[in-house]
């Protein structure tokens, strides 16, 4: 078959090229057999990085080079002892940079896999969701309104189809879809409409279609190279630390060069003082802080993926932890999605309905009285359209347990015994599900409506008309069956099917229908209105307008939607988080406000806006009210992106739900755009950053709770790491100015820099948030990232380690001044006071307050971290062939006494500070805000 002529064909032909049957697809061994010839339906994937060049590039880092430069010369010089510990040095810091680098790679690309579309196909005749890089040519592929198109595909039923195809075409509106042949040869793409090209968006309607090409053999695979994903998906947090990293090159540079020039100045010999200054700027220089930002958010990623929340652009990370408003959808996100009908209201009478789940069991009673249906017209009119539009199915699965018969009696067949339970299961929408399962009370099931009526057309739900309509043939001719928002679909009738008879809908009738969704709604039921009209025997209705008007109202269906029993927990923590929760649904007001009281959303003097109100306000109005309204009821997509930027005006941090096609609008605006991995449209997850799992709303709390505690990780090791360096700096820069002699030798100094830059670090980018995360306010947008007293304590905890590492290193010298033994003994005493300060000082990094505010053994990573490296100082410290050459001894009693005592003052010192000042602060007995602020401490 020619490429480009599969618009010619008609649906036999295109059957009979891939022996296929739509009606049941492809089989499994098809699909095998195919397979072997045919490749993944997936576009070639941009350049990636391997890992050996990956590992490459560490030694491609500016500093390393200086660093190689250096043992060169240093070799060069005769201390090939000093060039080749520096090499192994080198080569160990590179490895730990591969390990880091290459882990965030992996992890960045699995989360990549995670979100990866599927496509709903026909295979062995039974509908399946499969990964959209597994179709075949010849699969039956089922779309509908919000999916992409996973493939390039030939329609072959179209319900009202229209397709957005601006990626391929340029042309902006979406166009309609057929499934006729079309018999030109050369057709431009843009109108080739009955075939639908992969990547572009269904955004109306649903349809079936055959895949006819896949992979690259697409239209879209033909411009490939275009349209890859180029995203770096750095966070602005990346960039502004990337900016930073710059800075301390340059501050750190600077003051090695002071170091240097200092100590020469001092009498310190050049060669010893220039290796001394490059390992410094080297061990100085936060070179590892990319990569464990990296790993901190990619790692905080994974622990989503594991709480449902699945973070497809890694910047929302960071904007996760400001959220100050979520706005969410009602139903399926606050509510669990599981409709049953409960009530019903007919010509003026109000019933009941019994039976549990989408089982076709129960009854419908009238004042406590089972109703017959054969005497009640009405009542089978408001079933039978109730289920002729609606496209749920359910079934029922039976299962069999065999459980053992308890007690010693046994039955005839062993004493085993058989319980079979039977499931019901929807397929398909739920509203509509709980539709098909109250006809299916009364007998009217799929199979019994099919022996009398055809569907021949449908005009799908949208939740902008908030209407559905289907027409079907019947012996007698042909109905419209509409249902929908009975305030909607009231406007649509101008009768009434009251008393057995078909009458004008007057006013008075009108607010009999209002007053019963009313009492419904009140109830925190969703209610739908049913409504039908027989059509003339030629009439033509071409769209869902001609079709929906002049309808016969016929009555309401009030189902129950129960909320999700974590949500009203959630709520309450966003609360104390400092966060607003904002219901927006497209259900009714009434029903809407029952269900915000029934979760605590609702707030005292908080207030109730509908799409109508919202429609007759300007920006202005919207704007100063909006901070206060906590339900938005029968809200329209359209409504949904005015409320974001009206709350965004107000200085908000918005994260905002959405699931069908036209919510992608709002989605896309918010700061944080969240869809619904469930029941969300394609267009809308793509449009998103986060992805709820289990389309619930305690994923989103769980996600900002990830979110601040990967932040705050952040600033954990970016603050240990910074004030170590400080640390280090200015050890040998006090040394230096002092007149004294290098307190450490280059190695040691590279060697501390291994020893607690890497692992350490590390851990506190996994570590547990700490108690009262959820219990201050979202922080700022555009907070710095030393705001919040860091940069006092990064400074503070650095200058305290400079300068007690130097009173142990001077108290050892001075016994001993010009005895180069004892220089060696008060050198090996400031390598051990230095490591331990900062192996000290790490667990202080954990705590906002002080050490004593957490446990220090709760991050077992981190116990692992600091053993480690306390072993690898003791390692050169105590082992006889490498004493030489990191220029140790062992040190006595005493002298490690003098270690503890240094490294200890930095963080115990400053710990019990902010312990005081905490007591006197709550002494003072300070009038706590209803909402903690954050708290600091020196
Ligand atoms: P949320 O936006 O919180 O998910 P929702 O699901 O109630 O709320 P929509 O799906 O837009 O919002 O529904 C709006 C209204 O449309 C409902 O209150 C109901 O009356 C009506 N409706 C919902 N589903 C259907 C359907 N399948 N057919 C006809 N009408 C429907």
């Amino acid at each position: 078959m020619e490429q480009n002529s599969w618009h010619r064909l008609g649906a036999e032909e295109l059957q009979r090229m891939f022996s296929v049957n739509p009606q049941t697809g492809l089989s499994e061994e098809d699909a095998v057999e195919r397979r072997k010839t045919d490749g993944l339906n997936e576009l070639s994937e941009g350049k990636t990085v391997s890992p050996f060049t990956l590992l490459l590039n560490q030694f491609k880092d500016f500093m390393v080079l200086v660093l190689m430069g250096a043992t060169l010369v240093s070799g060069l010089l005769g201390e090939y002892l000093d060039a080749v510990t520096i090499i192994v040095i080198i080569v160990l810091n590179a490895v730990l940079g591969f390990v880091q680098e290459f882990r965030a790679e992996r992890s960045l690309r699995s989360l990549k896999q995670l979100s990866a579309p599927s496509a709903k196909v026909f295979r062995q005749g039974k509908s399946q969701t499969i990964p959209a890089k597994m179709l075949l040519p010849g699969d039956i592929v089922m779309l509908e309104s919000g999916d992409r198109i996973p493939a390039d595909v030939r329609w072959l039923e179209c319900s009202a189809l229209y397709a957005e195809e601006s990626a391929l075409t340029g042309e902006s509106l979406p166009v309609a879809k057929h499934s006729e042949p079309i018999q030109a040869e050369e057709v431009p793409l843009g109108d080739q409409r009955n075939i639908g090209f992969m990547g572009t968006m269904v955004t109306r309607g649903t349809g079936k279609a055959i895949v006819i090409r896949t992979g690259m053999d697409t239209e879209m695979g033909k411009i490939a190279d275009l349209i890859q994903n180029t995203d770096s998906q750095e966070t602005p947090l990346q960039n502004r630390l990337e900016q930073l990293g710059k800075i301390l090159i340059y501050v750190s540079l600077g003051l090695t060069i002071v170091v240097v020039v200092a100590g020469i100045m001092h009498g310190q010999p050049a060669a010893a003082m220039f290796l001394a200054g490059v390992s410094l700027a080297v061990a100085a220089i936060p070179e590892g802080l990319p990569a464990i930002v990296t790993i901190a958010l990619a790692l905080g990623v994974q622990r989503m993926i594991k709480r449902k929340a699945i973070v497809r652009k890694l910047p929302s990370v960071e904007t996760l932890g400001c959220a100050s408003v979520i706005c969410s959808d009602k139903t399926g996100t606050l509510t669990q999605n599981k409709m049953t009908v409960t009530r019903l209201w007919a010509g003026g009478r109000n019933l009941d309905v019994t039976g549990e789940g989408y089982a076709p069991v129960g009854q419908i009673l009238d004042k406590g009285r089972p109703i017959d249906l054969k005497n009640d017209q009405s009542l089978r009119r408001l079933l039978q359209v109730a289920a002729l539009c609606s496209n749920a199915e359910i079934q029922e699965t039976v299962s069999t347990d065999n459980s053992k018969r308890k007690g010693k009696g046994k039955s005839a067949e062993g004493d085993k015994i058989q319980n079979e339970t039977s499931v019901w299961e929807l397929k398909g929408d739920p509203t509509e599900g709980a539709l098909v399962a109250l006809s299916g009370k009364m007998g009217l099931t799929a199979q019994t409506l099919a022996v009398s009526f055809t569907r021949e057309k449908e005009f799908p739900f949208d939740s902008e008309r908030k209407l559905m309509s289907v027409i079907v043939s019947q012996p007698g001719g042909r109905m419209i069956c509409t249902k929908g928002a009975p305030d909607v679909l009231l406007g649509r009738c101008s009768y009434m099917l009251w008393d057995g008879g078909v009458v004008p809908c007057t006013p008075t009738l009108r607010q009999k229908v209002l007053d019963a969704n009313e009492g419904m709604a009140s109830g925190a039921l969703r209610v739908l209105g049913m409504a039908y009209r027989d059509m003339r025997p030629n009439e033509v209705v071409s769209n869902e307008k001609e079709a929906e008007c002049q309808l016969i109202f016929i009555g309401l269906a009030g189902m129950i939607d129960p909320p999700r029993r974590e949500v009203r927990e959630a709520i309450s923590i966003t609360r104390k988080a400092g966060i607003k929760t904002v219901m927006i649904t497209g259900d009714h007001g009434t029903t809407a406000e029952a269900i915000a009281h029934q979760l605590g959303i609702l707030q005292r003097g908080g207030t109730v806006l509908t799409g109508s109100q919202i429609s007759r306000m300007s920006e202005n109005d919207l704007d100063k009210v909006s901070d206060n309204v906590y339900v938005y009821a029968r809200v329209s997509p359209e409504h949904k992106l005015r409320i974001v930027k009206s709350l965004q005006r107000h200085g908000h941090v918005v994260a905002m739900t959405g699931d069908g096609v036209n919510d992608a609008p709002a989605v896309k605006a918010a700061d944080i755009g969240i869809s619904m991995g469930i029941t969300g449209t394609d267009v809308t997850k793509e449009a998103s950053s986060l992805i709820l799992g289990d389309d619930n709303f305690s994923t989103i709390v769980a996600a900002i709770e990830e979110g601040r505690n990967i932040y705050e990780n952040i600033r954990k090791f970016i603050r240990y790491l910074l004030a170590s360096n400080v640390g280090e700096i200015l050890t040998m820069f006090f040394a230096m100015m002092l007149g004294l002699p290098l307190p450490l030798v280059p190695i040691q100094i590279l060697w501390v820099n291994l020893v607690t830059d890497g692992l350490p670090a590390m851990a506190l980018g996994v570590d547990q948030p700490e108690k009262d995360l959820m219990e201050h306010k979202p922080r700022g947008a555009k907070e710095n990232i030393f705001a919040r007293r860091l940069g006092w304590k990064i400074v503070s905890r650095g200058i305290l380690i400079g300068l007690c590492t130097l009173i142990a290193f001077w108290l050892t010298l001075r016994i001993a001044p010009d005895s180069p033994s004892q220089l060696i003994r008060a050198q090996s005493v400031a390598f051990a006071t230095l490591v331990m300060a900062q192996l000290i000082h790490v667990f202080d990094c954990r705590s906002s307050r002080s050490v004593f505010h957490r446990n220090p053994f709760q991050n077992k990573y981190l116990v692992l971290a600091v053993l480690s490296s306390l072993i690898l100082m003791f390692v050169v410290m105590y082992l006889p062939v490498l004493q030489p050459v990191f220029k140790t001894v062992p040190l006595n009693f005493r002298e490690w006494c003098l270690v503890l005592v240094t490294a200890g003052i930095p963080t115990f010192v400053m710990g019990a500070g902010s312990v005081w000042s905490g007591k006197r602060k709550r002494s003072r007995g300070s009038n706590r805000p209803m909402i903690k602020s954050t708290k600091f401490s020196a």
